[in-house]
């Protein structure tokens, strides 16, 4: 084919277990999916679940044992960690019914929807989309994908992130307002999923600034935790 340019590689992730890696699709978040979380940010109830995206290539891979480089992103002075669980979709589909919405999971990681929250703060304020407070490069470091049959206790698991060794969010995935599945399902009446598209769940209370030099940790219990240092 004769390309203008070359085209950028895939974006991938790496799996867990063996030398195969994941290709990422898009990214799909989802808003407020933790009760305390969205009464920090000033709201509460059940709502029904809302959603926004990052481009792909904001994924960061931090592998196992390493402490990855992760970027202060220009525009912001109020750069914020978000820990949230991370499901893979390995088979894609439409108006996919809860019951069998987990079916479509290839597997589970550990990441960080980083948010420029003071962009984020004034664009909800005018009303506008949050695509430069959300969509950044580096805006999504990842962990490797554990398959979703090695963890079968991933709905019960802990989610922390720690600062410097400081705890700073807790929380246990059976808070999720809206649960992988039905996330799965909700997602799935909007858009088309495709395989490698990865959906960041939502994250706990707890989030806050960091600033070069923090060193970050994230973890779910049965998932490779990750480790950045914002620099
Ligand atoms: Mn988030």
């Amino acid at each position: 084919m004769n390309f203008v340019f070359t085209p950028a590689p895939a974006v991938t992730v790496p799996v867990l277990g063996g030398d195969r890696v994941f290709p990422v699709h898009r990214i799909y978040c989802v808003g407020r999916n933790y009760a305390e979380h969205a009464q920090e940010m000033g709201h509460s109830g059940r709502e029904p679940p809302f959603f926004f995206m990052k481009p792909a290539d904001a994924v960061v891979v931090c592998l196992p044992g390493q402490t990855t480089p992760l970027p202060f992103p220009s525009l912001t002075r109020n750069l914020h960690h978000e820990v949230e669980l991370v499901v893979a979709i390995g088979t894609g589909g439409q108006n996919i019914a809860v019951d069998v919405a987990l079916q479509h999971v290839f597997g589970y990681a550990v990441g960080l929807d980083m948010t420029r929250r003071d962009l984020q703060n004034d664009m909800k304020s005018q009303g506008r989309p949050w695509c430069i407070g959300k969509g950044f490069d580096h805006a999504a470091p990842i962990g490797c994908i554990t398959p979703a049959a090695a963890v079968p206790a991933i709905h019960t698991a802990a989610i922390d992130l720690n600062v410097n060794g400081d705890a700073r969010q807790h929380g246990q995935i059976s808070q999720l307002i809206w649960n992988v599945a039905e996330t799965i399902a909700q997602l799935s009446a909007a858009r088309q999923l495709q395989p490698g598209d990865l959906i960041f769940t939502g994250t706990p209370a707890g989030v806050g600034p960091v600033k070069p030099g923090d060193v970050l940790q994230a973890s779910v219990t049965g998932l490779s935790p990750i480790a950045c240092r914002v620099v």
